[in-house]
C-alpha cells in the first residue's frame, strides 16, 4: 500500500457566534465535528455533501487558511496543527488549492504572466526573469493554454481558460497535494469534463495528490479513487468509489446517489428517488443522537438517543449508522 501523504486526526473546528465579546459565552458552530481520515501518495479522495456540511472548512483547516480547533493533520508526517507560521511557510507551498471561482483570486489588474511569475519570484523558485517567463510558458502549456496567454488579463478569458490559470497557478509552486474545492461547479458541464480530465491527466503526469471538495456525487466518481461523504460536521460514510457507488450503506449517501442521472435511459426511468424531508439541520445546534435523524427515511427511536460511531462494514468501508 502507498504511503499517507495526508492523515487528519479527529478534526474540529468550531467558529464562535457574534463578535469577540460575545464569543466565549455563545454557542459555537460546529463546523466540523471529529472528522478522520487519510490521502495516500497519488490519489485521490472526493469529500462530498450539501453546503455547510463543514466540506470546504476541512480543506480550508488542510490549507491552514484555519486553525483548528482540536485534531491534527499531518503531511509528510509533520503535525501542521502544532507549527507555527514560520514553519508553515514551507508547507504552504506544498500544499496548494484551486478555488471555485478562479475570477475573484485572480487580481484583474495583473496579465495572466504577471499573475503566474509572482509565486515563482516571491518563493524563490525561479529567481531570475528570463527564466521565469520560460517557466510561465510551460505551465501554460502544461494546463492546455497557449503562451500568448500570458499576455491577457483575466477578464479576456472565458470561465475554463480562467480555471486553468488557476491550476497553473498552483502548479508553479510545485505542490503534494491539491486541495480542488468545488473547481467545476461555476463551469459549464461541456467545460467541466474538460477541466476534470486535465486535472487527472496532471496527477498522472506530476504524480499529485488531490482533495477534492464536491457538493455532487457525479462530479466527483470520475476522478476519485475513494470517496467519503459528510453530513453536518461529519463523515458519515467512507469508501472505495466501486463501493460506494455501487454498494452504499448510508441512508444519506443513498439520497444523493439517488439523485444522480444514469445516462442509460432505460435504468434511469426505473430509478427511484429518495426525497430528503426538511433542510440541513443547522450546526449552531445539531440534532441529538444521529445528527441525520430528523431527515431519516428509516430512523428508529435509538437513532435520536444514541449517536452511531463511524465503524468499518466491511474491509476499507466504514459508515455511521446504527442500521448498516
Ligand atoms: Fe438513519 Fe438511524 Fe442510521 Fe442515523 S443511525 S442514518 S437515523 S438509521
Amino acid at each position: 500500500m502507498t504511503e499517507a501523504l495526508l492523515e487528519v486526526h479527529d478534526l474540529v473546528k468550531h467558529f464562535p457566534v457574534g463578535g469577540a465579546m460575545l464569543a466565549r459565552s455563545a454557542t459555537p458552530v460546529r463546523a466540523v465535528d471529529g472528522v478522520s481520515f487519510t490521502i495516500r501518495r497519488g490519489e485521490t479522495l472526493g469529500l462530498v455533501g450539501e453546503s455547510g456540511c463543514g466540506k470546504t472548512t476541512t480543506g480550508r483547516c488542510i490549507l491552514q487558511l484555519e486553525r483548528p480547533t482540536s485534531g491534527r493533520i499531518l503531511f509528510e508526517g509533520l503535525d501542521l496543527v502544532t507549527l507555527g507560521e514560520e514553519a508553515l511557510r514551507p508547507v504552504r507551498r506544498r500544499v496548494q488549492v484551486i478555488f471555485q471561482d478562479p475570477y475573484s483570486s485572480l487580481n484583474p489588474r495583473m496579465t495572466i504572466g504577471q499573475i503566474l511569475a509572482e509565486p515563482l519570484k516571491v518563493h524563490g523558485i525561479v529567481p531570475d526573469r528570463q527564466g521565469r517567463a520560460a517557466r510561465v510558458r510551460e505551465l501554460l502549456v502544461q494546463v492546455g493554454l497557449l503562451p500568448q496567454h500570458a499576455g491577457r488579463y483575466p477578464h479576456q478569458l472565458s470561465g475554463g481558460q480562467r480555471q486553468r490559470v488557476g491550476i497553473a497557478r498552483a502548479l508553479a509552486m510545485e505542490p503534494a497535494l491539491i486541495v480542488c474545492d468545488e473547481p467545476v461547479s461555476a463551469l459549464d458541464v461541456s467545460i467541466q469534463a474538460q477541466i476534470i480530465n486535465l486535472l487527472e491527466d496532471l496527477q498522472s503526469r506530476l504524480g499529485l495528490t488531490y482533495l477534492f471538495i464536491a457538493h455532487d456525487l457525479s462530479v466527483v466518481r470520475h476522478i476519485s479513487d475513494r470517496v467519503a461523504v459528510m453530513y453536518l460536521g461529519r463523515i458519515v460514510e467512507i469508501a472505495d468509489r466501486k463501493t460506494l457507488y455501487e454498494a452504499p450503506v448510508h441512508p444519506y449517501t443513498k439520497a444523493l446517489l439517488s439523485a444522480v442521472p444514469i445516462p442509460d435511459p432505460r435504468l434511469e426511468a426505473r430509478r427511484e428517488r429518495t426525497v430528503l424531508r426538511g433542510e440541513v439541520p443547522s450546526a449552531l445546534k445539531p440534532p441529538s443522537g444521529c445528527v441525520f435523524h430528523p431527515r431519516c427515511p428509516i430512523a428508529e427511536a435509538r437513532c435520536a438517543a444514541e449517536a452511531p460511531n463511524l465503524r468499518e462494514i466491511k474491509s476499507a468501508h466504514w459508515g455511521a449508522c446504527h442500521l448498516a
